[in-house]
C-alpha cells in the first residue's frame, strides 16, 4: 500500500537524510519527513543576500569537521557532488581597527597574533589545542557507535557499558572529567577557564549560537530570538570591551505585543494599528469604524508555518502564518481574524488582520484585547459607527 513504510525518519537534516539512505540501502521502504520547505537542517544551503542570490552559504554548519569517511564512501557522496574546500584561517575584526587571524597549522603565527592581545593566552593556546586533540582522539571513534544504555542492569547493556569504559581508558581521571565538562558546560564558561582575552574567546566561540542582530547603536541593539527556543534562557552580550552580566529570562511560545510609536496631539506611544480603509494609524481623530478591516502590527507571535530562520525576511508566497492563531476582542465582541503571521519582506514583524462587525461597541476608550495561547495584551481605542 502506498502509505505503508518500514521506516519513517522525522526530520531531513543531514543525520535524518543519512539514516534514511542507509535504511533504504538495506531494503527498508523508507520515508523522510521534513517540516521545512527544504532538507539539510542546520547544514542546509541558503542565499541570505537577496541582491546576490549566487552567493550561497550553509546556514550554520560551515566547517566539515565530523563527517566519517565511511559514510562518504558508503553513500558515494562525491559522485553526488560532495566537495570540501580547505578553510582559510579564522579571521575576526573589531570596530576599533584591531583584528586576529588564527591558522590551523602555524603555531608560531598564532603566537604572534594572540600576543597582540594577551601573552598569557598565546602561551595557553598550544595547550588548549593539545587538550582538544587528546579528547577528540578518544571520542572520534565513538561517533559511529550506538551509545550504551547507561544505568541499565541488563547483561547485554552492561557489556556495552564495559566496552565504552574500555575505549575511554585512554583518558585519565582528569581527562574523563574534561570530556564530561566539554559535553555539559557552555562554551563560554569553558573558554573562561582557559583564556583571559575577550578577542581570543570571541575567535574561538565563532561556532556558538548567535542571535541575528538587526540594528546596533550606542544605546540599543535589536536582535531576533531564534524561533525554536522555549523556556528558561540566559543572554549575554560580547563586545571588544568585555562581556555583559548574564540576563536570565523566560521565553514563551507566544507573547503578543503591539508596537507603539509616534504621537497624536497630547497622546504619545500610539499603538500601531491601521485602518485598511485609509491606511492611516488609528487615533482619536481616525477612529475604528463598524465594518472596518484593521491591521495590528505586533511582535511575539511565535513560530510560523512554514517555519522561517531567525534573521531572514519572511516570504510572501506562501505567507508565514502564526502557528498559534491569536484572537482579537473589541469591547467584548470577537473580531474575525483573517490573517495572523509575519509581514512579507520584514524580519520578525507580524501583522494581524481583523474585521470589525457591523455592530461594534462604540466609545472613546474601548478595550482591544489580543490573546494568543493564554498570553494577552490590551489597549484602548476609539470606535465609532
Ligand atoms: C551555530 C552552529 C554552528 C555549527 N557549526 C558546525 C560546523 O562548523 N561543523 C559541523 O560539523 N557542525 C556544526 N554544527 C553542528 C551541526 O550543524 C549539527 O550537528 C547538525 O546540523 C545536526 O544535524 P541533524 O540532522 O541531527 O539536525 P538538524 O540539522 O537540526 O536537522 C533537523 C531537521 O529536522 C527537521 N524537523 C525538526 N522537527 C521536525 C518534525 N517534527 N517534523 C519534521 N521535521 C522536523 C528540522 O526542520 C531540520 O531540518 C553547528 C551547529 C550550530 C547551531
Amino acid at each position: 500500500m502506498a502509505n505503508n513504510y518500514d521506516a519513517i525518519v522525522i526530520g531531513g537534516g543531514h543525520n535524518g537524510l543519512i539514516s534514511g539512505a542507509y535504511l533504504a540501502r538495506q531494503g527498508a521502504r523508507t520515508v523522510v519527513l521534513e517540516a521545512r520547505d527544504k532538507t539539510g537542517g542546520a547544514a542546509d544551503t541558503s542565499s541570505p543576500w537577496p541582491e546576490h542570490p549566487d552567493f550561497k552559504v550553509t546556514t550554520y554548519s560551515y566547517v566539515m569537521s565530523l563527517m566519517p569517511s565511511n559514510i562518504l564512501r558508503d553513500l558515494n557522496l562525491e559522485r553526488h557532488g560532495y566537495k570540501v574546500w580547505p578553510m582559510g584561517p579564522y579571521y575576526q575584526a573589531w570596530p576599533d581597527g584591531t583584528s586576529m587571524k588564527l591558522y590551523p597549522d602555524d603555531a608560531k603565527k598564532n603566537y604572534e597574533e594572540i600576543s597582540k592581545f594577551s601573552k598569557k593566552d598565546a602561551e595557553t593556546m598550544p595547550k588548549w589545542d593539545a587538550w582538544l586533540a587528546g579528547v577528540a582522539d578518544v571520542l572520534g571513534p565513538l561517533l559511529t557507535s550506538v551509545p550504551p544504555k547507561v544505568g541499565s542492569r541488563k547483561p547485554a547493556d552492561l557489556i556495552e557499558q564495559l566496552r565504552l569504559a574500555w575505549r575511554m581508558r585512554g583518558l585519565d581521571v582528569r581527562g574523563t572529567g574534561d570530556v564530561v565538562r566539554l559535553f555539559t558546560m557552555s562554551v563560554t564558561d569553558l573558554l573562561d577557564d582557559w583564556f583571559e582575552s575577550m578577542q581570543v574567546k570571541a575567535c574561538l566561540t565563532i561556532n556558538g549560537v548567535p542571535v541575528p542582530m538587526l540594528f546596533v547603536s550606542g544605546q540599543q541593539i535589536n536582535g531576533q530570538l531564534p524561533f525554536n527556543v522555549d523556556g528558561n534562557a540566559t543572554m549575554s552580550l560580547h563586545t571588544p570591551g568585555g562581556i555583559s552580566d548574564n540576563f536570565n529570562f523566560q521565553i514563551q511560545a507566544a507573547a503578543p505585543s503591539i508596537f507603539r510609536s509616534g504621537s497624536a496631539g497630547p497622546e504619545t506611544g500610539l499603538a500601531t494599528i491601521t485602518r485598511a480603509d485609509n491606511n492611516q494609524r488609528v487615533t482619536p481623530s481616525n477612529p475604528i469604524h463598524s465594518n472596518d478591516t484593521i491591521v495590528i502590527w505586533a511582535t511575539g507571535l511565535g513560530r510560523t508555518s512554514p517555519p522561517i530562520d531567525a534573521g531572514l525576511p519572511a516570504p510572501s508566497d506562501p505567507l508565514a502564518s502564526a502557528v498559534i492563531v491569536p484572537t482579537v476582542n473589541l469591547g467584548g465582541t470577537a473580531l474575525n481574524v483573517t490573517y495572523a503571521g509575519l509581514v512579507p519582506g520584514s524580519v520578525g514583524l507580524y501583522q494581524i488582520n481583523a474585521t470589525v462587525p457591523g455592530k461594534a461597541p462604540e466609545g472613546m476608550a474601548i478595550p482591544l484585547v489580543v490573546n494568543q495561547g493564554g498570553s494577552s495584551t490590551t489597549l484602548s481605542v476609539r470606535v465609532v459607527k
